[in-house]
């Protein structure tokens, strides 16, 4: 028998991170549980504790770390506790995990993704502000170690199982004329400009097909969830932003599409459950069970497709802008709509402000290229002042 693949689970009591153990804990002879991560949900990490036994946990500080030391010894559960933000770089690289699951949420799961690719790691990136952030790093950083980088967005991993097999990042070489990114459109794809104004943090929480975490559900309904994973595709699959179309299609039923020169369009389909991408990435190029129901074809109702309206939902437009910019200009992007849907999500900011902030930041920031780590995340810092001088002035 082979010796299970050792993972370690950056953002475990997240969305995506629970999907994951979900998955995992299907499959108790090929993946063991190494290390576990989790920021202020000290509870559901203790349960993931007792439940998986990891080698390793993180937190946010020393006093949750004493805290959840003191419960996990009562519970007489082992396993070392460890807190702040170096730890998770120093759990993404230890050499009995093989693979690490990068689902924290923003630019600070930036660091501890890069650490896995540092360190030739098989990633799983649900992450995609590492790659908005700091694509080539990443990118030059994965090539470098070896590492392999398996996306974990549905609609990427659609886009990945739908290139030839042999896909070397050269779309004309492979006869791709495009990539389709579909979008559901989210909770306000039919709302005015006017109904926009008055919407509230638990309505743009309600997405119409997916459970997701709180940040990314704002994100899909101001449509820069979209605008990052354009960006996101271009770093992942080498293409540039004019192959790359967006469709939205609200039944959410096709994930993604690659169109072919030929006129052959690849699209991958599923019912809208995070657990597939999940095992696919786990396990690529192996199938295994995720829990997830088989689409039923004949309860389907018609699939639409619309183009997206960039008046009414102008942070797509934004990330495309960002993207032909280049340079820091994502990084910027990034900051700026981490700060404003922040604000939002806290009740002090409209819902048609977050794009006015974003635009605002990319105007006034310099988005001139830096080629580290360091010099990047002090541009996010940057990027996050002034987004947060704008929330302030609206
Ligand atoms: P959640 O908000 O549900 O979970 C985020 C996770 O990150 C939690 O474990 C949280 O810890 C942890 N975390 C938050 N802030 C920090 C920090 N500063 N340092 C360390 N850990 C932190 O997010 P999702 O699971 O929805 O999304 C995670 C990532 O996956 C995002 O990048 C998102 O864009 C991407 N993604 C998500 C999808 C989904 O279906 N949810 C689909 C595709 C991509 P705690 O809860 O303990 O505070």
């Amino acid at each position: 028998m082979t010796k299970p693949q050792g993972i370690a689970v950056l953002g475990a009591t997240g969305s995506v991170g629970c999907n994951t153990l979900d998955v995992v804990a299907r499959h108790p002879e090929r993946y063991r549980v190494v290390a576990l991560t989790a920021h202020r949900q000290l509870d559901k990490l203790f349960e993931q504790a007792c439940r998986f036994r990891p080698d390793y946990l993180v937190v946010a500080d020393a006093d949750a770390a004493a805290s959840l030391r003191e419960r996990l010894a009562d519970a007489g559960v082992s396993g070392e506790v460890l807190h702040g933000a170096g730890a998770l770089e120093q759990v993404a690289s230890l050499p009995e995990v093989d693979a690490v699951m990068a689902a924290i949420v923003g630019a600070a799961g930036l660091p501890s993704a890069l650490a896995a690719a540092r360190a030739g790691k098989r990633i799983l990136l649900a992450n995609k502000e590492s790659l908005v952030v700091a694509g080539r790093l990443f990118i030059d950083a994965v090539r470098a170690s070896g590492a392999s980088l398996l996306p974990v967005d549905s609609e990427h991993s659609a886009i990945f199982q739908s290139l030839p097999a042999d896909y070397a990042g050269d779309p004309e070489a492979s006869g791709i004329r495009k990539i389709i990114l579909t979008a559901s459109g989210g909770p306000f794809r039919n709302k005015t400009m006017a109904e926009l104004a008055g919407v509230g943090p638990d309505d743009a929480c309600r997405h119409p097909n997916w459970s997701m975490g709180r940040k990314i559900s704002v994100d899909s309904a101001t449509l820069m969830n979209k605008g990052l994973e354009v960006i996101e595709a271009h770093w992942l699959f080498g293409v540039a932003p004019q192959r790359i179309e967006v469709v939205v299609h609200p039944q959410s039923v096709i994930h993604s599409m690659v169109q072919y020169r030929d006129g052959s369009v690849m699209a991958q389909l599923g019912s809208p459950d995070m657990r597939t991408p999940i095992a696919c990435a786990l396990a690529w190029p192996e199938r295994i069970e995720a829990g997830v129901e088989s689409l039923d074809f004949f309860s389907l109702s018609d699939l639409t497709f619309e183009k997206p309206d960039l008046q009414r939902f102008p942070c797509l437009r934004l990330a495309f802008d960002a993207l032909a910019a280049g340079g820091d200009a994502p990084a910027v992007l990034n900051a700026a709509n981490e700060v404003a849907v922040a604000a939002f999500l806290a009740g002090g900011l409209r819902f048609v402000d977050i794009p006015r902030v974003v635009a605002a930041t990319l105007s006034g920031v310099s988005c001139t290229a830096s080629d580290s780590l360091d010099g990047l995340l002090a541009r996010d810092r940057e990027a996050r002042r002034f987004a947060e001088a704008e929330v302030a002035a609206c």
